[in-house]
């Protein structure tokens, strides 16, 4: 059973209205002739910090009640959902307390400074950050925002799927990277909804996923988290998932696996080809695409893939298309 329903998404996508942007849905003529019919790309990568992952953020604050608002929210992500929150958190004038190990690197600790959040630096490991973030929830009374398993930050998510239904109403397919499972369980869940016969596929590393395992197992297992272009799609999946395990489970039709070779290729392509910068993570649905995976869905119809972010570190982004260009001369 859902917790949620298609009425939660429309919700949202008020709470929402002037606050996220309604993000372009181009296509990509490249993409297209490769795929032998048409591609469009849903440019999430132009949300604000970002990264799609400002609507389940914004949707989770503007949720709270008063009293939760007054007390402030608490998150221990480095990545995108950390930058999410802090520009959420600090559009309503509310606190946020962002918890980061001690390893992560001066510049990403400086970025959420300039969102306005207090960063608390814990422990040396992603589990200490945590565990000191929800030390904040217990003395202090902050109200946790997690990164995907909460049906407010799902629901948040899946107002790109109602986007991608108005912008495209005889798409096909939809291609949406996956980690966590809340980008995917929502955009599910909103073009289900309403037109059950579209497919919705996850796409991810081969490197550590942790949702594509514990669907395998059946249950949400661990995996060992390995390096990875495609950083923003690590971390597990929590041993006790509520909501996003089960959605995917049920939503979605098939799950790939991406080398990081194909990765790396999709990056550049995305820059070369459609002009855009793009992350590793939101690379991975043109991944699939560029290896043949995901040709047989052309048959449905257009189909769509979600570009989640360009959170991408510059150097490395250059670094990428130097390799590529001394590699094809
Ligand atoms: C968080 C994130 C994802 C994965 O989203 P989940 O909801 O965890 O599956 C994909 N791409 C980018 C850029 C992200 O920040």
């Amino acid at each position: 059973m859902t917790a949620l329903s298609l009425g939660d998404i429309y919700q949202a996508r008020k709470r929402l209205a002037g606050r996220v942007r309604q993000t372009p849905l181009v296509h990509s003529p490249a993409l297209s002739a490769l795929a032998g019919g048409p591609v469009h790309l849903k440019m999430e990568s132009h949300q604000i910090t970002g990264s799609f992952k400002l609507r389940g953020a914004a949707n989770a604050v503007a949720c709270l009640d008063d009293a939760q608002r007054q007390r402030g929210v608490v998150t221990a992500s480095t990545g995108n959902h950390g930058r999410a929150v802090a520009h959420a958190a600090r559009q309503r004038g509310m606190r946020a307390v962002i918890c980061l190990s001690s390893l992560v690197p001066q510049n990403k600790i400086q970025a959420v400074r300039e969102l306005g959040a207090e960063v608390c630096i814990h422990g040396d490991s992603q589990d200490d950050a945590l565990e000191r973030a929800t030390r904040f929830v217990a003395e202090e009374g902050l109200v946790m925002v997690p990164p995907f398993d909460h049906p407010d930050v799902i629901a948040g998510q899946g107002t790109v799927g109602l986007e991608i239904l108005e912008q495209l109403p005889d798409a096909g397919s939809v291609v949406v990277p996956l980690s966590g499972g809340g980008l995917l369980s929502g955009i599910a869940l909103a073009v289900k909804s309403a037109r059950p016969a579209m497919a919705v596929v996850g796409v991810t590393m081969e490197a550590g996923c942790a949702m594509h395992a514990s669907l395998q197992a059946g249950h949400p297992v661990q995996v060992d988290e390995t390096p990875t272009l495609a950083d923003s799609l690590g971390g597990g999946i929590g041993l006790d998932n509520r909501f996003t395990f089960s959605m995917v489970r049920d939503l979605c039709d098939r799950t790939l696996l991406t080398s990081e070779s194909a990765i790396a290729a999709a990056v550049v392509h995305m820059y070369r080809q459609e002009r855009e910068v793009v992350e590793g993570a939101a690379a991975v649905g043109a991944a699939a695409l560029m290896e043949g995976a995901v040709k047989d869905l052309v048959s449905r119809g257009p189909m769509v893939l979600v570009v989640s972010g360009r959170n991408i570190d510059m150097a490395r982004h250059m670094d990428l298309l130097a390799r590529s260009a001394s590699s094809s001369s």
